[in-house]
């Protein structure tokens, strides 16, 4: 018998230790634990049997441990044993001495077909039960040893508990408190049952016994044997009672304790996760990584620019919305949890990630959108598409691009592009005015490069913007990146006119063209500052004013030296479309001595005096103010009718006679020296880009008047300039008049 409790000590103590066991018939345990009838019919008995207030506490938990019913048979058996041997064998043998109704009881339970117990049965068999003799000393002080021991079992426990009870830190200390109270929360629930049994145990035990004080056993007369061992009874049933109060509160106090910390814990894992989730979806770790795998910015190509651009705008506007304060509400959602320090922190430094990242993504687009407008040290691959097929862009040694074409196998100095402009400005050679032939081709190319739509103030900020000093040589890429800057301006107010890559490439194309023929790789910045002045859009004196100043002084005065350079730069651009030979050949030297001599001999010549001089339209630089006419008179209409083609209205230059009475010209047949009614070449004409004003038309019929009496010979004398047909290079002094 001793065996059998000491083997049922064992496998109780094996539950309280840290791999709990239960040592317990494991059939028995299933067949009772399918029968939750079967408890319902045994707390119904129960109820009868347990002492108020501790039973209020273990019935409801009794519902919630499935093997209860097994510990409470075989204690109701110890219960009923009227030897005092209240532990039995568990083994399904039958005991001496046990009731029959509660080996039937047994019985009962372990067999499937045992749930056919009516609670009046139970009843009986638990009224049975409490008339049992008086139990054992034995049996009380290991009732209560028992107690003892779970009572210091739960202290230790709290205690633990105790020590383990903080919420917060990282999401792995976090996820550890979780699993250290789940595990302490299983260990609890698994000796739930050694504690109801207990409990049970020792509220049978105190209803056998009897509450009243013993004085009304004296009035019984009973012996004082009895009533000594009456009086030792309840010294043990108060003893068991108050242990067993004792444990019940600890187990409460624990339950509580554990049952807080694990919500505490879960509340805090939850809004952890929370914030990780909030963090995943700012995908603010991410953004970090994707903000550290950012390249710098010069390592970009150009082309990837844009794109990058649009990603990090893109990155910036999934970012934008997220700042409003989830981090800030997340936080204040966990305030009232009292999350310890470490979690706040963690909370602030995804704050601070989030400012960090978006101030990084700031500054990043910042320097894509810089690197784009100044792409200066970049490289020029993003050009390579401003060719197609058959024809492949490439950079010799010193980066100057040239053309493959692969169905030829030739290469090429020129785009594609600037060979097709040029083979089409083949037919304005009909043209027979130098003038206006360079200013028709000059116009052309104007046109094809974009750049009258640059007005002067954009050139010159972005010039500056360059850092464009004289004197600068600037490389390929240095162009370039003035360039794209230029053509991006010009883009941004032209969308569907500029062809940024296209406008680049011709435009390098047709500055190594006239500024470094030889292909070195390098362009002075003043040179290219006057080339693209000079076919730029503007008021032409303006534009005068503008030249004038890149090589005056910052006295705004400038020396021979100065204007020759200017002049030089200037003149560049005829010879290009092989027209220098009606300007000057090259030779500025005439020019500037004209310009000098034009501010009586001085030795600097104020910008006013140039463009004084300008105005003269000297005949090295007379293509230029006629290029600005040719550009006004393009969309003229002049309500008058070309004698010789019979155009009406006359679109472009109007040309009236001054010779002929209502003899007007259009400007492809005075272009082409076509003449009519008897009128020579070298007749006066009058040049008419807009309509006519009724002022012009007076003071034009009063000089046709005055010619009308005039000779051949005298228009022969004074032959008209800029548009007249140049028969023959002037040189010298000639040149300007
Ligand atoms: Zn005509």
């Amino acid at each position: 018998m001793k065996n059998t409790y000491e083997d049922w000590l064992i496998a109780m103590k094996a539950v309280f230790q840290p791999e709990p066991k239960i040592a317990l018939g494991q059939e028995e345990y299933n067949s009772h634990k399918a029968t939750s009838r079967c408890m319902t019919d045994l707390q119904e008995a129960l109820k009868c049997t347990l002492v108020p207030g501790i039973a209020d506490h273990v019935l409801p938990i009794m519902h919630n441990v499935p093997f209860f019913p097994f510990f409470f048979l075989e204690d109701m058996q110890g219960e009923a044993d009227p030897n005092g041997d209240i532990f039995r064998s568990v083994d399904g043998s039958r005991p001496k001495g046990v009731s029959e109704d509660a080996v039937f009881l047994k019985q009962q339970r372990q067999s499937s077909g045992g749930l056919t117990q009516n609670s009046s049965e139970l009843k009986a068999a638990c009224d049975s039960i409490r008339l049992c003799p008086e139990a054992s000393a034995e049996r009380w002080s290991r009732l209560l040893a028992l107690l003892e021991e779970l009572w210091r079992w739960l202290g230790l426990k709290d205690e633990e508990l105790t020590q383990r009870t903080q919420v917060g830190g990282d999401a792995l200390s976090l996820l550890l408190q979780h699993s250290h109270c789940t595990a302490l929360r299983s260990k609890l629930l698994d000796c739930e049952h050694v504690m109801i049994s207990t409990l049970y145990q020792a509220c049978v035990f105190l209803t056998d016994q009897p509450m009243e004080e013993p004085k009304e056993l004296g009035e019984d007369l009973q012996t004082i044997a009895e009533t000594a061992i009456e009086v030792q009874a309840q010294k043990a049933a108060r003893a068991v009672r108050k242990q067993a109060e004792e444990v019940l509160e600890r187990w409460k106090q624990l339950s509580a304790h554990a049952g807080s910390w694990q919500q505490q814990v879960d509340e805090a894992l939850e809004k952890l996760q929370e914030v990780q989730a909030s963090v995943d979806q700012e995908g603010l770790v991410e953004r970090g990584e994707l903000r550290e795998g950012w390249r710098p910015v010069r390592d970009i190509f150009i082309d990837a620019l844009l794109d990058q651009i649009e990603k990090t705008v893109v990155f910036a506007e999934e970012l934008a919305p997220l700042k409003s304060d989830e981090s800030n509400d997340v936080i204040s959602n966990l305030s009232p949890l009292s999350l310890p320090a470490s979690n706040m922190s963690q909370l602030h430094d995804l704050s601070t990630q989030w400012t960090l990242t978006q101030e990084a993504e700031e500054d990043q687009l910042r320097l894509l959108q810089e690197s784009h407008l100044d792409v200066g040290s970049l490289s020029q691959h993003f050009l390579s598409s401003s060719v197609q097929l058959p024809w492949q862009r490439a950079i010799s040694h010193n980066k100057v691009p040239y053309y493959i074409n692969h169905n030829t196998q030739t290469t090429c100095w020129d785009h594609p592009k600037m060979t097709e402009l040029f083979h089409s400005l083949a037919d304005l050679n009909s043209v027979r005015f130098s003038a206006y032939r360079t200013a028709m081709k000059v116009r052309r190319l104007q046109k094809a490069l974009c750049l009258d739509l640059l007005d002067l103030s954009m050139a010159q900020s972005i010039f500056e913007r360059h850092e464009l000093t004289n004197g600068k040589l600037l490389d390929i890429p240095q162009v370039i990146g003035c360039l794209s800057s230029m053509y991006q301006c010009l883009a941004r107010r032209h969308k569907e006119l500029v062809d940024i890559l296209l406008c680049v490439d011709l435009c390098l194309n047709w500055l190594l063209n006239v500024y470094d023929i030889g292909r070195s790789g390098m362009i002075q910045a003043l040179s290219m500052k006057i080339g693209l002045l000079s076919l730029s859009k503007g008021h032409l004196e303006e534009k005068y004013q503008y030249l004038i100043r890149q090589v005056a002084a910052p006295e705004e005065s400038c020396d021979h030296r100065q204007l020759g350079t200017l002049l030089h730069s200037i003149i560049q651009i005829p010879r290009q479309l092989g027209e220098v030979a009606a300007f000057g050949g090259g030779n500025i030297e005439p020019s500037v001595r004209s310009c000098f001599q034009h501010a009586n001999g001085q030795d600097r010549i104020e910008p006013e005096q140039f463009v004084e001089w300008m105005r003269l339209e000297p005949q090295s630089v007379v293509w230029l103010p006629v290029l600005h006419r040719v550009a006004a008179a393009e969309t003229a209409k002049h309500q008058a009718k070309c004698n010789i083609c019979k155009e009406f209205p006359i679109v472009g230059l109007r040309y009236r006679s001054l010779k002929h009475f209502n003899y007007d010209v259009c400007q492809s047949c005075f272009f082409s020296g076509r003449t009519a009614k008897g009128h020579k070449l070298n007749y006066p004409m009058v040049e008419y880009c807009t309509p006519t004003t009724s002022g012009e038309d007076v003071r034009d019929f009063t000089t046709v008047l005055k010619n009308k009496f005039r000779s051949k010979k005298y228009f022969a004398k004074h032959p008209r300039l800029g548009y007249l047909p140049v028969q023959a290079v002037l040189e010298g002094d000639n040149m300007e008049t």
